[in-house]
C-alpha cells in the first residue's frame, strides 16, 4: 500500500550498546508493525551503494567506515504515513536538536552515530526496502495472506 512503509537501520553503536530491544520497543509502542527484519553486517559495497546520494559530502568516508564497523538491524516498518511518522519518532539528524523522547535523542551518541536510519521519501523507502528484502521475506499487515 502506497505511503505505508519505511526502512530503518539500527546502526552500529546502538547495536553495540545493546539498544536493539529498547529501540524496537519504542517502534512498537509508536504503532509500527515490523514487516521484515534481519541482523547483518554491511560490506563496503553495500554501504557505499546505500549512501550513494551522500558521496560528495564531507562526512561520506567517515559514515561508510562507521556503518561497516559492526552489525546492524535492518527492518521494514509499516504504518499509515510511515516515512513521515517514523522521522517524527526518530527526531532530527543531530541528536542535540532532536526532541526529548525521540529515538535519536534517547539513543544517539553523535550526529554520525545517531542510532537509526529512516527513509526520507516514499520513493526512497521502496528502493531501500528492495535493497534488503525480497517479497517472500516480508510479512505485511496489509497483505493478510501471511496471517
Ligand atoms: N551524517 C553525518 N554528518 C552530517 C550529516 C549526516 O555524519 O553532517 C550522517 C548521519 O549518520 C546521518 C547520515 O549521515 O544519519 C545520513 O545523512 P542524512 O542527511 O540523510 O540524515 P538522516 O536522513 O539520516 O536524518
Ligand atoms: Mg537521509
Amino acid at each position: 500500500m502506497a505511503g505505508s512503509k519505511t526502512l530503518t537501520i539500527i546502526k552500529p553503536g546502538a547495536v553495540t550498546n545493546e539498544y536493539i530491544g529498547p529501540i524496537l520497543a519504542r517502534i512498537n509502542e509508536a504503532g509500527f508493525h515490523i514487516a521484515a527484519m534481519r541482523l547483518l553486517r554491511l560490506n563496503l559495497t553495500q554501504a557505499k551503494n546505500f549512501y550513494a546520494v551522500h558521496k560528495e559530502k564531507p562526512f561520506y568516508e567517515s559514515l561508510i567506515s562507521f556503518m561497516t564497523s559492526g552489525p546492524v538491524v535492518v527492518a521494514i516498518l509499516e504504518k499509515k504515513d510511515a516515512v513521515k511518522e517514523y522521522r517524527k519518532l526518530i527526531g532530527h539528524t543531530d541528536p542535540n536538536k532532536a526532541q526529548p523522547g525521540t529515538i535519536r535523542r534517547m539513543f544517539a551518541e553523535s550526529m554520525e552515530r545517531n542510532a537509526v536510519h529512516g527513509s526520507d521519501s516514499d520513493a526512497n523507502a521502496e528502493i531501500e526496502c528492495d535493497f534488503f528484502f525480497s517479497k517472500s521475506e516480508r510479512f505485511s499487515n496489509f497483505d493478510p495472506v501471511h496471517f
